[in-house]
Protein backbone atom coordinates (compact mmCIF):
# COMPACT_ATOMS: atom_id res chain seq x y z
CA UNK A 1 0.00 0.00 0.00
CA UNK A 2 2.73 2.57 0.57
CA UNK A 3 3.69 2.21 -2.94
CA UNK A 4 0.72 2.47 -3.85
CA UNK A 5 0.49 5.86 -2.13
CA UNK A 6 4.02 6.71 -3.31
CA UNK A 7 2.78 6.04 -6.97
CA UNK A 8 -0.78 8.48 -6.86
CA UNK A 9 1.54 10.97 -4.98
CA UNK A 10 3.96 11.39 -8.41
CA UNK A 11 0.81 10.71 -10.44
CA UNK A 12 -1.29 13.79 -8.85
CA UNK A 13 2.03 15.49 -9.05
CA UNK A 14 2.74 15.08 -12.86
CA UNK A 15 -0.93 16.00 -13.63
CA UNK A 16 -0.63 19.28 -11.79
CA UNK A 17 3.05 19.91 -13.32
CA UNK A 18 0.99 19.61 -16.97
CA UNK A 19 -2.36 21.21 -15.92
CA UNK A 20 -3.99 24.25 -17.93
CA UNK A 21 -2.39 22.89 -21.07
CA UNK A 22 -5.32 22.28 -23.55
CA UNK A 23 -3.83 19.73 -25.13
CA UNK A 24 -3.34 16.85 -22.68
CA UNK A 25 -1.44 13.64 -23.47
CA UNK A 26 -4.65 11.38 -23.66
CA UNK A 27 -2.80 8.64 -25.13
CA UNK A 28 0.25 8.40 -23.12
CA UNK A 29 0.49 6.75 -19.77
CA UNK A 30 3.10 5.82 -17.03
CA UNK A 31 3.76 2.09 -15.52
CA UNK A 32 3.15 2.66 -12.14
CA UNK A 33 3.55 -1.03 -11.40
CA UNK A 34 4.97 -3.56 -13.20
CA UNK A 35 5.35 -7.53 -11.96
CA UNK A 36 4.63 -10.89 -13.57
CA UNK A 37 4.40 -9.52 -17.16
CA UNK A 38 1.52 -7.45 -15.65
CA UNK A 39 1.42 -3.30 -15.90
CA UNK A 40 -0.44 -1.12 -13.77
CA UNK A 41 -0.72 2.00 -16.03
CA UNK A 42 -2.00 5.59 -15.21
CA UNK A 43 -2.62 8.24 -17.52
CA UNK A 44 -4.13 5.99 -20.47
CA UNK A 45 -7.76 7.85 -20.31
CA UNK A 46 -9.24 6.68 -23.73
CA UNK A 47 -7.75 3.71 -24.52
CA UNK A 48 -10.16 0.50 -25.22
CA UNK A 49 -10.40 -2.89 -24.22
CA UNK A 50 -7.78 -5.05 -26.01
CA UNK A 51 -6.54 -2.09 -27.44
CA UNK A 52 -2.82 -2.72 -28.15
CA UNK A 53 0.00 -1.03 -26.12
CA UNK A 54 3.42 0.01 -26.60
CA UNK A 55 5.98 -0.26 -23.90
CA UNK A 56 9.66 0.70 -24.32
CA UNK A 57 11.83 -1.47 -26.63
CA UNK A 58 9.05 -2.09 -28.53
CA UNK A 59 7.47 -4.45 -26.00
CA UNK A 60 3.80 -4.29 -26.77
CA UNK A 61 1.09 -5.42 -24.31
CA UNK A 62 -2.87 -4.97 -24.13
CA UNK A 63 -5.20 -3.34 -22.25
CA UNK A 64 -7.34 -5.32 -20.24
CA UNK A 65 -8.70 -3.88 -16.86
CA UNK A 66 -10.47 -0.55 -17.63
CA UNK A 67 -10.58 1.23 -14.19
CA UNK A 68 -11.52 4.58 -13.11
CA UNK A 69 -7.87 6.06 -12.90
CA UNK A 70 -6.00 3.47 -14.32
CA UNK A 71 -5.89 0.33 -16.95
CA UNK A 72 -4.55 -3.23 -16.20
CA UNK A 73 -2.57 -4.50 -18.93
CA UNK A 74 -0.48 -7.74 -19.98
CA UNK A 75 2.64 -7.72 -21.41
CA UNK A 76 2.95 -9.85 -25.01
CA UNK A 77 6.29 -11.62 -24.36
CA UNK A 78 9.37 -10.87 -22.60
CA UNK A 79 8.81 -8.30 -19.67
CA UNK A 80 11.31 -7.88 -17.20
CA UNK A 81 13.18 -4.98 -18.73
CA UNK A 82 9.44 -2.93 -17.90
CA UNK A 83 9.65 -1.20 -14.79
CA UNK A 84 8.03 1.78 -12.49
CA UNK A 85 7.94 5.06 -14.66
CA UNK A 86 8.28 3.84 -18.28
CA UNK A 87 5.94 5.50 -20.45
CA UNK A 88 3.32 3.93 -22.18
CA UNK A 89 1.67 4.61 -25.66
CA UNK A 90 -1.93 3.46 -26.84
CA UNK A 91 -1.75 2.87 -30.14
CA UNK A 92 -6.14 2.97 -31.52
CA UNK A 93 -5.68 -0.48 -32.34
CA UNK A 94 -7.77 -3.34 -31.36
CA UNK A 95 -4.64 -6.15 -30.93
CA UNK A 96 -5.09 -7.64 -34.96
CA UNK A 97 -3.84 -10.90 -36.75
CA UNK A 98 -3.12 -11.38 -40.17
CA UNK A 99 -5.67 -13.00 -41.77
CA UNK A 100 -6.39 -14.56 -45.37
CA UNK A 101 -5.26 -17.16 -47.31
CA UNK A 102 -1.68 -16.81 -47.15
CA UNK A 103 -1.90 -18.63 -43.58
CA UNK A 104 -3.05 -21.56 -44.94
CA UNK A 105 -0.45 -24.32 -44.28
CA UNK A 106 1.25 -22.38 -41.82
CA UNK A 107 1.65 -22.75 -38.20
CA UNK A 108 1.95 -19.39 -36.64
CA UNK A 109 1.50 -17.69 -32.77
CA UNK A 110 -1.46 -16.18 -31.73
CA UNK A 111 -0.07 -12.83 -33.39
CA UNK A 112 0.13 -14.42 -36.25
CA UNK A 113 4.03 -14.73 -36.54
CA UNK A 114 5.24 -17.55 -38.33
CA UNK A 115 6.10 -20.66 -35.70
CA UNK A 116 7.18 -23.16 -38.95
CA UNK A 117 10.82 -21.87 -40.16
CA UNK A 118 8.45 -21.45 -43.24
CA UNK A 119 9.44 -17.99 -44.13
CA UNK A 120 7.43 -14.70 -43.34
CA UNK A 121 3.53 -14.91 -44.03
CA UNK A 122 2.40 -12.68 -47.18
CA UNK A 123 -0.70 -11.07 -45.54
CA UNK A 124 -2.46 -8.49 -47.33
CA UNK A 125 -4.76 -7.73 -44.50
CA UNK A 126 -5.26 -7.95 -40.99
CA UNK A 127 -8.39 -7.95 -38.88
CA UNK A 128 -8.66 -7.04 -34.96
CA UNK A 129 -8.62 -10.43 -32.86
CA UNK A 130 -11.69 -9.23 -31.02
CA UNK A 131 -14.84 -8.06 -33.16
CA UNK A 132 -18.34 -7.94 -33.40
CA UNK A 133 -20.35 -11.12 -33.64
CA UNK A 134 -22.78 -11.54 -36.65
CA UNK A 135 -26.02 -10.13 -35.91
CA UNK A 136 -29.15 -12.34 -35.60
CA UNK A 137 -30.70 -10.99 -38.44
CA UNK A 138 -27.46 -12.06 -41.36
CA UNK A 139 -27.44 -15.26 -39.79
CA UNK A 140 -29.67 -18.59 -41.18
CA UNK A 141 -30.31 -21.57 -39.75
CA UNK A 142 -27.61 -24.46 -40.49
CA UNK A 143 -28.90 -26.74 -43.03
CA UNK A 144 -25.60 -28.20 -44.81
CA UNK A 145 -23.38 -30.93 -42.89
CA UNK A 146 -19.88 -30.10 -41.65
CA UNK A 147 -19.22 -34.46 -42.34
CA UNK A 148 -16.63 -35.63 -40.17
CA UNK A 149 -16.14 -38.49 -41.76
CA UNK A 150 -16.57 -40.21 -38.80
CA UNK A 151 -19.72 -42.50 -38.36
CA UNK A 152 -20.76 -42.39 -34.84
CA UNK A 153 -20.77 -38.31 -35.40
CA UNK A 154 -22.24 -38.27 -39.15
CA UNK A 155 -24.81 -40.57 -38.03
CA UNK A 156 -25.55 -40.19 -34.60
CA UNK A 157 -24.81 -36.68 -33.86
CA UNK A 158 -24.46 -34.63 -37.22
CA UNK A 159 -22.86 -31.36 -37.03
CA UNK A 160 -23.79 -28.95 -39.40
CA UNK A 161 -22.10 -25.76 -41.05
CA UNK A 162 -22.16 -22.90 -38.57
CA UNK A 163 -22.77 -24.80 -35.82
CA UNK A 164 -21.41 -24.94 -32.59
CA UNK A 165 -20.77 -28.23 -31.05
CA UNK A 166 -18.91 -28.91 -28.00
CA UNK A 167 -16.56 -31.99 -27.41
CA UNK A 168 -16.16 -32.90 -23.58
CA UNK A 169 -14.66 -35.26 -21.76
CA UNK A 170 -11.51 -36.49 -19.55
CA UNK A 171 -8.10 -36.80 -20.32
CA UNK A 172 -6.91 -39.17 -23.02
CA UNK A 173 -10.38 -39.84 -24.69
CA UNK A 174 -10.07 -39.12 -27.98
CA UNK A 175 -10.93 -35.24 -27.84
CA UNK A 176 -8.61 -34.11 -29.67
CA UNK A 177 -8.24 -37.36 -32.96
CA UNK A 178 -11.94 -37.08 -33.29
CA UNK A 179 -11.46 -33.12 -34.20
CA UNK A 180 -8.33 -33.78 -36.19
CA UNK A 181 -9.94 -36.57 -38.19
CA UNK A 182 -12.58 -33.99 -39.08
CA UNK A 183 -10.25 -31.45 -40.55
CA UNK A 184 -8.95 -34.34 -42.53
CA UNK A 185 -12.07 -35.49 -44.11
CA UNK A 186 -12.14 -32.05 -45.07
CA UNK A 187 -9.55 -32.77 -47.56
CA UNK A 188 -10.12 -31.55 -51.15
CA UNK A 189 -13.34 -29.91 -50.28
CA UNK A 190 -13.99 -26.34 -50.27
CA UNK A 191 -13.62 -25.77 -45.95
CA UNK A 192 -10.75 -23.82 -44.45
CA UNK A 193 -10.04 -25.59 -41.08
CA UNK A 194 -8.58 -24.16 -38.28
CA UNK A 195 -6.61 -25.27 -35.20
CA UNK A 196 -5.94 -23.37 -31.89
CA UNK A 197 -3.63 -25.54 -29.63
CA UNK A 198 -3.91 -23.39 -26.13
CA UNK A 199 -2.10 -24.63 -23.21
CA UNK A 200 -0.41 -28.19 -24.76
CA UNK A 201 2.99 -29.13 -24.73
CA UNK A 202 4.50 -28.57 -27.79
CA UNK A 203 5.76 -31.77 -28.20
CA UNK A 204 2.07 -32.53 -28.50
CA UNK A 205 1.22 -29.85 -31.54
CA UNK A 206 4.00 -30.69 -33.47
CA UNK A 207 2.59 -34.44 -33.71
CA UNK A 208 -0.79 -32.80 -34.44
CA UNK A 209 0.51 -31.04 -36.81
CA UNK A 210 2.94 -34.14 -38.42
CA UNK A 211 -0.66 -36.04 -38.85
CA UNK A 212 -2.08 -33.11 -40.63
CA UNK A 213 0.71 -32.84 -42.95
CA UNK A 214 1.13 -36.66 -43.62
CA UNK A 215 -2.53 -36.79 -44.71
CA UNK A 216 -2.62 -33.95 -46.79
CA UNK A 217 -4.63 -31.58 -44.37
CA UNK A 218 -2.33 -28.98 -44.34
CA UNK A 219 -3.57 -27.53 -47.74
CA UNK A 220 -7.06 -26.25 -46.37
CA UNK A 221 -5.28 -25.82 -42.67
CA UNK A 222 -3.91 -23.10 -40.17
CA UNK A 223 -2.64 -23.85 -37.24
CA UNK A 224 -2.31 -21.54 -34.41
CA UNK A 225 -0.03 -22.04 -31.00
CA UNK A 226 -0.30 -20.90 -27.81
CA UNK A 227 1.67 -23.59 -25.78
CA UNK A 228 1.66 -24.29 -21.94
CA UNK A 229 5.35 -22.20 -21.58
CA UNK A 230 3.70 -19.41 -23.20
CA UNK A 231 2.57 -16.23 -21.09
CA UNK A 232 -1.11 -16.61 -20.29
CA UNK A 233 -1.46 -13.47 -21.83
CA UNK A 234 -0.39 -15.13 -24.98
CA UNK A 235 -2.45 -17.76 -24.20
CA UNK A 236 -5.55 -16.04 -23.61
CA UNK A 237 -5.18 -13.97 -27.69
CA UNK A 238 -4.77 -17.47 -29.46
CA UNK A 239 -8.97 -18.44 -29.95
CA UNK A 240 -9.77 -15.02 -30.66
CA UNK A 241 -6.67 -14.92 -32.79
CA UNK A 242 -8.38 -18.37 -34.59
CA UNK A 243 -11.69 -16.59 -34.54
CA UNK A 244 -10.76 -13.83 -36.23
CA UNK A 245 -8.87 -15.92 -39.27
CA UNK A 246 -12.71 -17.95 -39.45
CA UNK A 247 -14.66 -14.85 -40.33
CA UNK A 248 -12.51 -13.47 -42.68
CA UNK A 249 -13.18 -16.94 -44.10
CA UNK A 250 -16.84 -16.80 -43.42
CA UNK A 251 -17.45 -13.21 -45.01
CA UNK A 252 -15.45 -14.25 -47.72
CA UNK A 253 -18.26 -16.92 -48.40
CA UNK A 254 -16.89 -19.49 -47.37
CA UNK A 255 -16.79 -21.97 -45.20
CA UNK A 256 -14.47 -22.75 -41.76
CA UNK A 257 -14.10 -25.31 -39.59
CA UNK A 258 -12.36 -24.15 -35.84
CA UNK A 259 -11.07 -26.01 -33.54
CA UNK A 260 -10.29 -24.37 -29.91
CA UNK A 261 -8.12 -27.32 -28.29
CA UNK A 262 -9.40 -26.78 -25.63
CA UNK A 263 -11.15 -24.10 -23.68
CA UNK A 264 -10.79 -25.41 -20.39
CA UNK A 265 -7.10 -24.11 -20.46
CA UNK A 266 -7.50 -21.21 -21.99
CA UNK A 267 -9.86 -20.61 -18.98
CA UNK A 268 -6.76 -21.09 -16.80
CA UNK A 269 -4.86 -18.81 -18.70
CA UNK A 270 -7.51 -16.22 -18.51
CA UNK A 271 -8.10 -16.78 -14.61
CA UNK A 272 -4.14 -16.73 -13.94
CA UNK A 273 -4.25 -13.16 -16.04
CA UNK A 274 -7.12 -12.19 -13.73
CA UNK A 275 -5.32 -13.27 -10.62
CA UNK A 276 -2.89 -11.01 -11.68
CA UNK A 277 -4.15 -8.18 -12.51
CA UNK A 278 -6.07 -8.63 -9.40
CA UNK A 279 -9.31 -8.94 -10.05
CA UNK A 280 -11.58 -10.19 -7.74
CA UNK A 281 -11.95 -13.77 -7.89
CA UNK A 282 -15.30 -16.01 -7.91
CA UNK A 283 -16.45 -19.57 -8.68
CA UNK A 284 -13.50 -21.81 -8.63
CA UNK A 285 -11.11 -18.94 -8.01
CA UNK A 286 -12.37 -17.60 -11.76
CA UNK A 287 -13.48 -14.31 -12.58
CA UNK A 288 -17.38 -13.46 -12.78
CA UNK A 289 -16.89 -12.73 -16.50
CA UNK A 290 -15.71 -16.37 -17.54
CA UNK A 291 -18.61 -16.92 -19.14
CA UNK A 292 -19.05 -14.16 -21.08
CA UNK A 293 -14.98 -14.75 -22.01
CA UNK A 294 -16.63 -17.68 -23.87
CA UNK A 295 -20.01 -17.09 -25.22
CA UNK A 296 -18.44 -13.95 -26.94
CA UNK A 297 -15.94 -16.50 -28.63
CA UNK A 298 -18.49 -18.88 -29.28
CA UNK A 299 -20.83 -16.25 -30.74
CA UNK A 300 -18.41 -15.71 -33.73
CA UNK A 301 -19.09 -18.73 -35.49
CA UNK A 302 -22.44 -18.58 -37.86
CA UNK A 303 -23.89 -19.18 -40.68
CA UNK A 304 -24.67 -16.19 -42.60
CA UNK A 305 -27.45 -15.96 -45.07
CA UNK A 306 -27.40 -15.73 -48.80
CA UNK A 307 -27.68 -11.84 -48.58
CA UNK A 308 -24.26 -11.91 -46.54
CA UNK A 309 -22.57 -14.08 -48.89
CA UNK A 310 -23.56 -17.22 -47.15
CA UNK A 311 -20.38 -18.31 -45.61
CA UNK A 312 -20.13 -19.96 -42.41
CA UNK A 313 -17.77 -20.73 -39.67
CA UNK A 314 -18.42 -23.99 -37.51
CA UNK A 315 -16.46 -24.03 -34.27
CA UNK A 316 -15.47 -27.16 -31.85
CA UNK A 317 -14.80 -26.42 -28.78
CA UNK A 318 -12.83 -28.73 -26.50
CA UNK A 319 -13.45 -28.66 -22.80
CA UNK A 320 -11.39 -31.54 -20.05
CA UNK A 321 -13.27 -32.67 -17.54
CA UNK A 322 -11.89 -34.07 -14.18
CA UNK A 323 -13.43 -37.61 -13.74
CA UNK A 324 -16.35 -36.91 -15.96
CA UNK A 325 -17.68 -34.01 -14.06
CA UNK A 326 -19.67 -31.71 -16.36
CA UNK A 327 -21.16 -30.10 -13.68
CA UNK A 328 -18.16 -28.31 -12.80
CA UNK A 329 -17.80 -24.68 -13.74
CA UNK A 330 -16.52 -23.81 -17.36
CA UNK A 331 -17.86 -27.13 -18.58
CA UNK A 332 -21.63 -26.15 -17.36
CA UNK A 333 -20.63 -22.87 -19.05
CA UNK A 334 -19.61 -23.72 -22.69
CA UNK A 335 -22.07 -26.73 -22.64
CA UNK A 336 -24.99 -23.82 -21.92
CA UNK A 337 -23.58 -21.85 -25.08
CA UNK A 338 -23.09 -24.68 -27.59
CA UNK A 339 -25.53 -25.98 -29.76
CA UNK A 340 -24.97 -29.60 -28.27
CA UNK A 341 -21.93 -31.78 -27.32
CA UNK A 342 -20.36 -34.71 -28.13
CA UNK A 343 -19.38 -36.46 -24.27
CA UNK A 344 -16.19 -38.83 -25.03
CA UNK A 345 -16.41 -41.54 -21.94
CA UNK A 346 -13.06 -42.68 -20.27
CA UNK A 347 -14.81 -46.39 -19.85
CA UNK A 348 -15.75 -47.06 -23.49
CA UNK A 349 -12.62 -45.77 -24.86
CA UNK A 350 -10.65 -48.49 -21.60
CA UNK A 351 -13.75 -50.64 -23.93
CA UNK A 352 -11.34 -50.21 -27.00
CA UNK A 353 -15.24 -48.51 -28.14
CA UNK A 354 -13.83 -45.71 -29.81
CA UNK A 355 -14.55 -43.35 -30.72
CA UNK A 356 -16.08 -43.63 -27.19
CA UNK A 357 -18.61 -40.86 -27.28
CA UNK A 358 -21.55 -41.75 -25.72
CA UNK A 359 -25.06 -41.75 -27.28
CA UNK A 360 -27.20 -41.14 -24.41
CA UNK A 361 -25.70 -37.75 -23.33
CA UNK A 362 -24.24 -36.54 -26.62
CA UNK A 363 -26.76 -34.06 -28.18
CA UNK A 364 -26.38 -31.83 -31.37
CA UNK A 365 -29.57 -29.33 -31.70
CA UNK A 366 -29.35 -28.60 -35.01
CA UNK A 367 -30.06 -32.48 -35.53
CA UNK A 368 -30.63 -33.99 -39.01
CA UNK A 369 -31.28 -30.97 -40.38
CA UNK A 370 -27.62 -31.02 -40.93
CA UNK A 371 -27.66 -34.84 -42.74
CA UNK A 372 -28.89 -35.79 -46.04
CA UNK A 373 -31.92 -36.89 -46.72
CA UNK A 374 -30.24 -40.53 -47.21
CA UNK A 375 -28.46 -40.64 -43.83
CA UNK A 376 -31.48 -39.50 -42.28
CA UNK A 377 -33.05 -42.44 -43.40
CA UNK A 378 -30.88 -45.04 -42.64
CA UNK A 379 -29.39 -43.13 -38.92
CA UNK A 380 -32.54 -41.18 -37.74
CA UNK A 381 -33.29 -43.99 -34.80
CA UNK A 382 -30.19 -45.14 -34.86
CA UNK A 383 -29.08 -42.92 -31.60
CA UNK A 384 -32.05 -43.42 -29.64
CA UNK A 385 -31.43 -47.60 -30.06
CA UNK A 386 -27.76 -47.16 -28.89
CA UNK A 387 -28.46 -45.36 -25.91
CA UNK A 388 -31.51 -47.97 -24.78
CA UNK A 389 -29.29 -50.57 -25.63
CA UNK A 390 -26.63 -49.24 -23.22
CA UNK A 391 -29.61 -49.39 -20.27
CA UNK A 392 -30.61 -52.61 -21.62
CA UNK A 393 -26.93 -54.19 -21.37
CA UNK A 394 -26.51 -52.96 -17.84
CA UNK A 395 -29.45 -55.32 -17.21
CA UNK A 396 -28.79 -58.15 -19.12
CA UNK A 397 -25.59 -58.71 -17.59
CA UNK A 398 -26.97 -60.45 -14.85
CA UNK A 399 -28.00 -62.99 -16.88
CA UNK A 400 -30.50 -62.94 -20.70
CA UNK A 401 -32.15 -66.43 -19.67
CA UNK A 402 -35.64 -64.92 -19.26
CA UNK A 403 -35.44 -61.73 -21.59
CA UNK A 404 -38.41 -62.02 -24.05
CA UNK A 405 -37.34 -62.57 -27.71
CA UNK A 406 -38.11 -58.73 -28.82
CA UNK A 407 -35.72 -57.45 -26.19
CA UNK A 408 -33.45 -60.08 -26.84
CA UNK A 409 -33.09 -59.03 -30.53
CA UNK A 410 -33.04 -55.93 -29.31
CA UNK A 411 -29.81 -56.57 -27.18
CA UNK A 412 -28.04 -58.30 -30.67
CA UNK A 413 -28.69 -55.56 -32.61
CA UNK A 414 -27.48 -53.16 -30.35
CA UNK A 415 -24.16 -55.10 -29.64
CA UNK A 416 -24.06 -54.88 -33.65
CA UNK A 417 -24.35 -51.23 -33.87
CA UNK A 418 -22.19 -50.48 -30.67
CA UNK A 419 -19.42 -52.77 -32.81
CA UNK A 420 -20.15 -50.90 -36.13
CA UNK A 421 -19.06 -47.37 -34.79
CA UNK A 422 -15.72 -48.59 -33.60
CA UNK A 423 -13.72 -46.32 -36.29
CA UNK A 424 -9.64 -46.35 -36.17
CA UNK A 425 -8.69 -42.32 -36.18
CA UNK A 426 -7.56 -41.11 -39.46
CA UNK A 427 -9.84 -43.61 -41.54
CA UNK A 428 -12.55 -40.84 -42.78
CA UNK A 429 -15.53 -42.62 -44.06
CA UNK A 430 -17.84 -40.73 -47.40
CA UNK A 431 -20.94 -40.74 -46.21
CA UNK A 432 -22.21 -42.73 -49.01
CA UNK A 433 -19.98 -45.50 -47.84
CA UNK A 434 -21.69 -44.78 -43.93
CA UNK A 435 -25.14 -44.85 -45.64
CA UNK A 436 -24.54 -48.24 -47.17
CA UNK A 437 -23.25 -49.55 -43.62
CA UNK A 438 -25.99 -48.04 -41.75
CA UNK A 439 -28.18 -49.11 -44.56
CA UNK A 440 -27.08 -53.38 -43.94
CA UNK A 441 -27.68 -52.86 -40.33
CA UNK A 442 -31.09 -52.12 -40.52
CA UNK A 443 -31.67 -54.22 -42.87
CA UNK A 444 -30.66 -56.99 -40.43
CA UNK A 445 -27.63 -58.26 -42.98
CA UNK A 446 -25.62 -57.66 -40.09
CA UNK A 447 -27.79 -59.94 -37.94
CA UNK A 448 -25.63 -63.42 -38.47
CA UNK A 449 -22.38 -61.85 -38.12
CA UNK A 450 -21.07 -62.31 -35.12
CA UNK A 451 -20.27 -59.37 -33.03
CA UNK A 452 -16.64 -59.75 -33.05
CA UNK A 453 -16.12 -59.58 -36.77
CA UNK A 454 -18.37 -56.88 -37.61
CA UNK A 455 -15.22 -54.71 -37.69
CA UNK A 456 -13.43 -57.21 -40.62
CA UNK A 457 -17.21 -57.60 -42.40
CA UNK A 458 -17.25 -53.56 -42.35
CA UNK A 459 -14.11 -53.25 -43.97
CA UNK A 460 -14.51 -55.97 -46.33
CA UNK A 461 -17.79 -54.44 -47.28
CA UNK A 462 -16.35 -50.59 -48.30
CA UNK A 463 -14.12 -52.44 -50.16
CA UNK A 464 -16.68 -54.80 -51.72
CA UNK A 465 -18.70 -52.06 -52.80
CA UNK A 466 -16.17 -49.73 -53.98
CA UNK A 467 -15.23 -52.51 -56.99
CA UNK A 468 -18.85 -53.78 -57.88
CA UNK A 469 -21.61 -51.68 -56.96
CA UNK A 470 -19.63 -48.06 -57.59
CA UNK A 471 -22.56 -46.90 -59.60
CA UNK A 472 -24.65 -47.27 -56.46
CA UNK A 473 -22.51 -45.45 -53.57
CA UNK A 474 -22.43 -42.47 -56.50
CA UNK A 475 -26.06 -42.56 -57.00
CA UNK A 476 -26.03 -41.80 -53.34
CA UNK A 477 -23.30 -39.03 -53.47
CA UNK A 478 -24.54 -37.44 -56.00
CA UNK A 479 -28.32 -37.06 -54.84
CA UNK A 480 -28.02 -36.96 -51.54
CA UNK A 481 -30.63 -40.15 -51.15
CA UNK A 482 -30.97 -43.27 -51.14
CA UNK A 483 -33.91 -44.37 -53.49
CA UNK A 484 -35.26 -47.68 -52.99
CA UNK A 485 -33.28 -49.76 -56.24
CA UNK A 486 -30.31 -48.27 -54.81
CA UNK A 487 -31.40 -50.12 -51.39
CA UNK A 488 -32.18 -53.38 -53.21
CA UNK A 489 -29.08 -53.29 -55.56
CA UNK A 490 -27.09 -53.09 -51.78
CA UNK A 491 -28.61 -56.01 -50.34
CA UNK A 492 -27.44 -58.25 -53.57
CA UNK A 493 -24.40 -57.05 -53.22
CA UNK A 494 -24.58 -57.70 -49.46
CA UNK A 495 -25.23 -60.92 -50.30
CA UNK A 496 -22.60 -61.51 -52.84
CA UNK A 497 -20.10 -60.01 -50.56
CA UNK A 498 -21.13 -62.62 -48.14
CA UNK A 499 -20.51 -65.93 -49.95
CA UNK A 500 -17.32 -64.55 -50.36
CA UNK A 501 -16.24 -63.13 -47.26
CA UNK A 502 -13.89 -65.06 -44.97
CA UNK A 503 -15.25 -64.14 -41.59
P1 LIG B 1 -5.70 -35.16 -24.01
O1 LIG B 1 -6.61 -35.06 -22.84
O2 LIG B 1 -4.34 -35.63 -23.61
O3 LIG B 1 -5.69 -33.96 -24.87
P2 LIG B 1 -7.45 -36.38 -25.93
O4 LIG B 1 -8.73 -36.57 -25.24
O5 LIG B 1 -7.31 -35.24 -26.86
O6 LIG B 1 -6.26 -36.40 -24.89
P3 LIG B 1 -6.32 -37.98 -28.02
O7 LIG B 1 -4.98 -37.41 -27.85
O8 LIG B 1 -7.10 -37.57 -29.20
O9 LIG B 1 -7.17 -37.74 -26.69
O10 LIG B 1 -6.28 -39.56 -28.05
C1 LIG B 1 -5.71 -40.29 -27.00
C2 LIG B 1 -5.12 -41.57 -27.55
O11 LIG B 1 -6.13 -42.40 -28.08
C3 LIG B 1 -4.15 -41.33 -28.67
O12 LIG B 1 -3.07 -42.18 -28.51
C4 LIG B 1 -4.90 -41.71 -29.92
O13 LIG B 1 -4.06 -42.22 -30.90
C5 LIG B 1 -5.88 -42.75 -29.42
N1 LIG B 1 -7.14 -42.70 -30.19
C6 LIG B 1 -7.95 -41.64 -30.31
N2 LIG B 1 -9.00 -41.92 -31.09
C7 LIG B 1 -8.87 -43.20 -31.47
C8 LIG B 1 -9.64 -44.09 -32.30
N3 LIG B 1 -10.77 -43.71 -32.89
N4 LIG B 1 -9.19 -45.34 -32.46
C9 LIG B 1 -8.06 -45.74 -31.87
N5 LIG B 1 -7.29 -44.97 -31.10
C10 LIG B 1 -7.67 -43.71 -30.88
MG1 LIG C 1 -6.14 -33.53 -26.76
Amino acid sequence: MAIRGQDIASVIKRQIEEFGGELTLVDVGTVVEAADGVATIHGLSDVRSMELLQFPGGTLGMALNLEEDSVGAVILGEFAHIKEGDEVRSTGRIVEVPVGDALIGRVVDPLGRPLDGKGPINATETSPVEQVAPNVVVRKSVSTPMQFGLKVVDGLIPVGRGQRELIIGDRNTGKTSMCIDAIINQKGGDVVAIYVAIGQKVGKVAATVATLEAHGAMDHTIVISASASDPAPVQYLAPYAGAAMAEKVMYSGKDALIVYDDLTKHAWAYRQMSLLLRRPPGREAYPGDVFYLHSRLLERSARLDDEHGGGSSTALPIIETQAGDVSAYVPTNVISITDGQIYLEPELFNAGIRPALNAGLSVSRVGSAAQTKAMKGVAGRLKGELAQYRELATFAQFGTDDLDPATRRQLERGQRATELMKQVEVNPLTMEQQVSIFYLLGSGTLDDIPPASIVNFERGWHEYAAANVPNVLKGIADSGELSDEAGKALDEAAVGYKSTAQL
